[in-house]
């Protein structure tokens, strides 16, 4: 995947992030305070009026202006999370102007190991971890069985699909969701439902010329 096609990504982010509005507020609304869709567009929105205005020399760049984008302008749990997944990821990926399977799952990896740090959240928690670490861990066993990019990233998304699913079962013991104890059970956790949208946005454009 080259710098074109990491561009389209943050590009279609924003896409999905405005498509996905409303769903992501009702879900927050179950388990917060209403606001990760409205977070999450405004997040990715800047993103893409600011980098589209640049030209970027490498992926890991892209990701870490990304990710401080993020970082300034949206606040409360999500902004420095998301942001932790785009710096950690982009550091790992500093200087590529190509990212193969391999490549794309230890950017992944980073960025999910720096969301677990700095949340403390572990699986099962209830939160994005749960979809993002084993996306990570799907994306890392395809690339070392030896799957294309496409391929590698189809498993990440089916992993995180399954991933945040599973969280409508359980209850939360990190973020706003934990106040709502077992009312939160039979919700899917919004942030997991977010990290869904970013890796079949990163799928989606891995998939164009
Ligand atoms: P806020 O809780 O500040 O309103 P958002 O509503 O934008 O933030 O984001 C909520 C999402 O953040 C949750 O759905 C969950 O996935 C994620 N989240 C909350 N706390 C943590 C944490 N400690 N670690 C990882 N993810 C978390
Ligand atoms: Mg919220």
């Amino acid at each position: 995947m080259n710098i074109e096609q990491h561009m389209r990504f943050f590009e279609l982010a924003a896409v999905r992030f405005r498509q996905e509005l409303d769903n992501l507020s009702e879900l927050d609304s179950a388990l917060g305070d209403g606001d990760h869709g409205a977070s999450m567009l405004k997040g990715f929105s800047m993103i893409w009026e600011k980098i589209s205005q640049q030209t970027y020399q490498d992926i890991g760049t892209l990701w870490m202006d990304a990710g401080k984008i993020l970082m300034k302008e949206v606040g409360g749990t999500c902004g420095p999370l998301f942001a932790t997944i785009l710096i950690k990821g982009g550091f790992s990926a500093r200087g590529a102007q190509d990212t193969d399977a391999g490549r794309l799952a230890e950017m992944l990896h980073a960025g999910s190991e720096g969301v677990q740090t700095l949340g403390k959240a572990s699986p099962g928690d209830k939160t994005m971890v749960d979809a993002l670490a084993p996306a990570a861990r799907a994306m890392d066993e395809a690339a070392g069985a030896g799957a294309g990019l496409e391929d590698a990233l189809c498993c990440a998304v089916r992993a995180a699909r399954d991933g945040a699913a599973a969280t409508k079962d359980m209850l939360a013991s990190r973020g706003r969701g934990r106040y709502q104890a077992e009312n939160a059970i039979g919700h899917v956790d919004p942030g997991a439902v977010s990290v869904c949208i970013l890796l079949e946005s990163l799928y989606e454009a891995s998939k164009t010329a």
